[in-house]
C-alpha cells in the first residue's frame, strides 16, 4: 500500500473552554484488543489501474524539472537587453519629443520590458501546453470519480488508525492530549476507541474525519473530497 502521506497531524491550535467528559464511563469491552486495524482499500476496487500512483508521482516530478521553451540564461539576456532597448529609446526619445508628449517616453520605457515578460510568459505557456498534450501530464487522471472515492475512503483509515486519547473517566475520545484537562490520558488508535464506546469529543474529535488537504501530486493543497 503506498503511503499517500494523507495529513493527519493535529493543528497547534489550543483549545479553550472544552467541555468536561461524562461520567458515565464507556463500555470497555476487551474483545477491541483482538480487533483487526483497518485495512487501506485496493485501488483497483476503484477501478484505478495499479501503476496509477507511481505514474503520478513520476510524472509530478518529472514535471517539476521539466526543460523551459527558452532556457534560463537566454531569458535574463533577454531581460537585460529589453532593459538596454528601452533606456537608448527613451533617452532618444526625451530629447525629440515636445512638451506635450513628454509622457511617451516613460510609457516606452515602461513598455518594452512588460511587452518583453509578456511574450516570455507567452511562449512558456504554449510550450507547457504542448509538453502536456504530447509528453505527459502530471494531473492526468483517468479516472477522477474513482480517485476521489479512494482517496476519500484512505482519508478514512488514516483517521481510524490515528492515536486518540481517553480519560480515565468519561465517554469521549480527543485528538488531543490536552483537551478537557485531562490528566495522563490512555492512548490508542481511534478505531479501537470507537470499538470501546468512546465518542468524539465535540472540541476537538471531529479532526479525524477527513484530513483537511490532500497533498501533492493528487492535490495542491485542494480540500479533501466528501
Ligand atoms: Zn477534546
Amino acid at each position: 500500500m503506498p503511503n499517500h502521506g494523507f495529513a493527519t497531524k493535529r493543528d497547534p491550535q489550543t483549545l479553550d473552554g472544552c467541555g468536561s467528559p461524562g461520567t458515565n464511563g464507556a463500555s470497555k469491552s476487551p474483545r477491541s484488543d483482538y480487533l483487526e486495524p483497518p485495512r487501506y482499500p485496493n485501488p483497483s476496487a476503484y477501478g484505478i489501474a495499479a501503476d496509477y500512483f507511481e505514474r503520478a508521482i513520476e510524472g509530478a516530478q518529472a514535471w517539476r524539472v521539466r526543460a523551459r521553451a527558452i532556457p534560463p540564461k537566454l531569458t535574463i539576456k533577454l531581460r537585460v537587453a529589453s532593459w538596454i532597448t528601452a533606456l537608448v529609446i527613451y533617452c532618444w526619445a526625451i530629447t525629440e519629443v515636445d512638451g506635450n508628449w513628454l509622457a511617451l517616453p516613460g510609457l516606452i520605457w515602461f513598455a518594452i520590458p512588460a511587452l518583453t515578460e509578456s511574450v516570455i510568459a507567452t511562449i512558456e505557456k504554449s510550450h507547457d501546453k504542448k509538453l502536456k498534450a504530447s509528453v505527459f501530464d502530471p494531473e492526468y487522471n483517468p479516472n477522477p470519480e474513482g480517485w476521489l472515492a479512494y482517496a476519500r475512503d484512505c482519508a478514512k483509515v488514516d483517521g481510524l488508525l490515528a492515536t486518540v486519547f481517553v480519560a480515565r473517566t468519561g465517554y469521549r475520545y480527543h485528538t488531543r492530549s490536552w483537551c478537557s484537562s485531562m490528566s495522563s490520558p490512555r492512548e490508542l488508535p481511534r478505531y479501537k476507541a470507537e470499538a470501546q464506546g468512546y465518542t468524539p469529543c465535540s472540541h476537538c474529535g471531529f479532526r479525524l474525519t477527513f484530513p483537511k488537504l490532500l497533498p501533492p501530486p493528487f492535490g495542491n493543497g485542494d480540500p479533501a473530497p466528501k
